[in-house]
């Protein structure tokens, strides 16, 4: 069957990056509502897609927020069966400025695609519709295969939960497959063992009940941006430990094997830094890079504005001061508990000069599977046979809120076979997917589902 998938995957490769190019094109932007239309336009077009590469049924299905795209191809009741969630919304684009193309018009360079969206995580769901069209289209199927694509990942998922809650039997499966992350390397191909939980909140300090004059009130003010960042350096310690009661109270501390397991994987240090343009790296001080962004819990601020900040210069003493800031989790802490520990320390430590408001984005979280369930051995066989190497097991630091509960509703396991690059870019001006990681999923996926049938 190898042979018959190569020949019809080269045969149809150009087509294989145009469908995907056009579906970069639609800007569906989950946060924004303005982009409703669009949203709904990309799930028609998704759906459209399943139905084209031989789903026997696909539906874009409502939801309180942006719809979900269902779609299946079973073949018989009996084999097992795949379930593979991905998502059609994206991240905004801005800073718009600092694109070298418009993000929704994937250009091509270098044998990368540059657009909103192409590796986070349009391009890495479609990997699964081309791979089914392959095993449809060559009369290869093993198992039966359901599409789970929503389209409201970036905003956290908000309404997944019910919807998946209220079609249980809609989406039963043997096992989750999700295409949402990265590898090491082409030459050190990796599957992830786990996502980190995220919680994240917004706060906004209030000093004075106006803007003022700062020379006039200057000193005598408490000014809501000094205070707002005083409190943001505090959650450091000058190890860059967390300093917040009781946030490391539930992380599982990993062994001393999972350690030397995740410092085994290639690393250098100095083409990370170069990479990235910094001359030094910043963390938790006693951990390397990779249980920093994998095992170990963070916080970061992702945004912060107040004052004046327009052009040249305005000698205001402002009113108000805002910033979101969000905490990445690892097991066994909970999205709710350390939400309650963040929003209640912000609000502890306000000195009585401001008031301060701290609310709940979103969370989700943390999740982890196991190397020896047959999904993740069918996934490992699967990278070993198109890239000629084992993949290495690694915990992945980015979040996809929807694992657990997903896991919970349904009682299947999920694996982690993602095809992106560290430097895709991703929620970044000019996110790119490699076109050769394109067809490299392409060409894996269907291996996937023969091993796990077998
Ligand atoms: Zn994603």
């Amino acid at each position: 069957m190898s042979q018959d998938w190569k020949k019809y995957q080269e045969e149809n490769k150009e087509r294989f990056l145009n469908e995907m190019l056009d579906l970069l094109r639609i800007p569906s932007i989950s946060a924004k509502s303005e982009y409703k239309n669009e949203m709904q336009r990309c799930a028609e077009a998704v759906k459209d897609s399943l139905l084209a590469a031989g789903a026997g049924k696909a539906a874009v299905m409502a939801t309180d927020g942006h719809p979900v795209v269902y779609g299946e191809k079973i073949i018989d009741p009996a084999k097992p069966t795949v379930l593979v969630y991905g998502h059609y919304d994206v991240q905004p684009a801005e800073p718009l400025e600092l694109w070298h193309n418009d993000p929704f018009d994937p250009t091509i360079k270098d044998g990368k695609v540059f657009a909103r969206g192409s590796a986070d995580d349009k391009g890495q769901f479609y990997m699964h519709v081309k791979a089914l069209e392959t095993l449809v289209k060559t009369n290869t199927m093993t198992t039966n295969i359901k599409f789970l694509i929503e389209g409201e990942e970036e905003v956290g998922s908000p309404n997944l939960g019910k919807f998946v809650a209220a079609n249980k039997e809609l989406l039963k499966a043997d096992v989750i497959l999700i295409s949402d992350s990265s590898l090491l390397s082409m030459e050190n191909p990796s599957l992830d063992t786990g996502v980190r939980g995220l919680s994240y909140i917004e706060i906004e300090v209030t000093g004075a009940n106006r803007d003022l004059h700062s020379g006039t009130y200057g000193g005598a003010v408490a000014n809501p941006i000094t205070i707002l960042a005083k409190m943001i350096a505090s959650c450091h310690d000058e190890n860059n430990h967390i300093t917040i009661p009781g946030f490391y109270d539930d992380v599982v501390v990993a062994s001393d094997e999972e350690r030397a397991l995740i410092n085994k994987a290639p690393y250098n240090d100095q083409e990370y830094k170069d990479e990235l343009g910094v001359k030094e790296l910043w963390g938790e001080k006693g951990y390397s890079t990779y249980e920093r962004t994998g095992i170990r819990p963070t916080i970061e601020v992702n945004g912060i504005w107040g004052g004046y900040t327009g052009e040249g210069a305005k000698t205001v003493l402002p009113s108000k001061a805002f910033a979101k800031v969000s905490a990445r989790l690892v097991p066994n802490q909970s999205s709710e508990k350390i939400t309650e520990k963040l929003l209640n320390y912000f609000r502890s430590i306000a000195p009585a000069s401001v008031e301060v408001k701290a609310e709940l984005h979103h969370g989700g979280e943390p999740y982890m599977t196991p190397i020896d369930s047959k999904g993740y051995k069918a996934a490992s066989k699967a990278l070993e046979t198109t890239f000629g190497k084992t993949p290495i097991p690694v915990r992945g630091g980015g979040s996809i809120p929807i694992c657990s509960l997903l896991e919970k509703e349904l009682g299947i396991k999920i694996i982690f076979m993602g095809f992106g690059l560290d430097n895709d870019n991703l929620h970044s001006p000019n996110e790119k997917y490699n076109i050769e990681n394109y067809y490299k999923g392409i060409e894996t996926i269907p291996y996937f589902h023969k091993f796990f049938a077998e």
